[in-house]
């Protein structure tokens, strides 16, 4: 493994002020993933910053408003009161997570800033534009199963892998960062950024930004939410789709709807598609079937991942049906 500074940050301040201090730096949080791509070689920081003691941990709620700080590990945050009672897609997302082992290590932070699981881009003996920009992308006509079908380019096709992001999407969540000229708020909806020519750059944040906290609004009394995923084996993997859902219906009209979907693309995928043919509609299945069909009309399959296309309708006409409360 490259050497690298291992600092352990005493204050917000003191974590900023040492990741922009000119050398390439990483932040660590639960390690659940960082670790491993040190070990493996796939990203080499010269100063690593322990963020674990800074006081970033904890939930509360104020008014119709959910503070989780990122230091929150994903098991606290799913047993959390609240979140149980009224963002059922939450605390599924995170549940339907890694293990329970991991969750208890993994904190909110790590897991929105967690990186792709693509196989390539994990193994530096291959070509990858994300992990080296220009080298070329081995997914593209190699083995994607796993990989994207929504938001993809050219250069890249890598899956998002995070859970939580994807519910916290469809709840519009807003990310508080922080770097040495101090605090911004960014919508989680514009947060993630596709990869476009430049797949390295997943996100908005500046070099050396850090993530404080994440605010949720809570949904409205009554409103029902839920969060399914469909993978290769019933735990312990990541989604080949998932979709988060949160329906408001009075006498069989849905008002209000949120789709997000996992999985399927390269950022955690608001349908907004969805959403309109949602909006105003009766809560039937012959509309959830079209409400599929509008949020994957503008896949972009490749042979060995197009089965997604299909499966990715199929996931969200279920997941509405479960919400809505109708048969799976
Ligand atoms: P770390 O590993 O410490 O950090 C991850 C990244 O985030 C690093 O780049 C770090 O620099 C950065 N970072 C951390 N905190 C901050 C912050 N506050 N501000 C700025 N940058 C920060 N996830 C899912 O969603 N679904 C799954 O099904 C799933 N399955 C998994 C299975 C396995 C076997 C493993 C190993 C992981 C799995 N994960 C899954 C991913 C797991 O949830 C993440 O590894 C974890 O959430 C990362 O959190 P962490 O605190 O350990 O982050
Ligand atoms: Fe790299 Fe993206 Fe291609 Fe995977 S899909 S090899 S992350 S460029």
């Amino acid at each position: 493994m490259h050497p690298f500074e291992y600092v352990r940050a005493t204050d917000v301040g003191h974590a900023v002020a040492t990741a922009v201090a000119g050398r390439a730096a990483a932040y660590l949080a639960g390690g659940t993933t960082q670790v491993d791509l040190m070990k493996d070689g796939v990203f080499s920081p010269d100063v690593l910053i322990d963020i674990t003691r800074l006081p970033l941990r904890g939930v509360s709620v104020d008014g119709g408003l959910l503070r989780v700080g990122a230091l929150t590990t994903m098991e606290e945050l799913a047993a959390e009161p609240v979140v149980v009672t009224r963002l059922p897609v939450v605390r599924e997302s995170l549940l339907l997570a890694a293990s329970p082992q991991l969750r208890n290590m993994a904190t909110v932070g790590g897991n929105l800033l967690q990186r792709t699981r693509c196989r390539y881009y994990r193994d530096p003996s291959t070509a990858c534009n994300k992990r080296d920009p220009g080298s070329g992308c081995g997914a593209m006509n190699g083995h994607h199963r796993m990989h994207a079908i929504l938001g993809t380019s050219a250069g890249c096709i890598a899956t998002h892998a995070s859970d939580l992001a994807v519910a916290l999407v469809a709840l519009d969540a807003v990310v508080h960062v922080r770097d040495a000229g101090g605090e911004r708020a960014v919508p989680l909806t514009g947060f993630y950024l596709r990869p476009g020519d430049d797949p390295g750059q997943e996100n908005v944040l500046g070099p050396g930004e850090l993530v404080t906290s994440v605010e949720v609004p809570l949904l409205p009394e009554g409103a029902r939410s839920g969060y399914l995923k469909v993978r290769d084996r019933a735990s312990y993997e990541f989604a080949l789709a998932s979709a988060g859902v949160a329906l408001e219906i009075t006498d069989g009209i849905t008002r209000d709807a949120r789709v997000a979907l996992g999985g399927l693309a390269t950022v955690p995928w608001r349908s907004r598609e969805a959403e309109d043919v949602l909006r105003d509609a009766p809560a039937t299945l012959e509309v959830f079937t079209a409400a599929a069909e509008a949020a994957l009309s503008g896949a972009s399959p490749r042979p060995g991942n197009a089965f997604k296309v299909e499966l990715g309708k199929r996931t969200i006409v279920r997941a509405l049906s479960m919400v809505a409360g109708g048969q799976p």
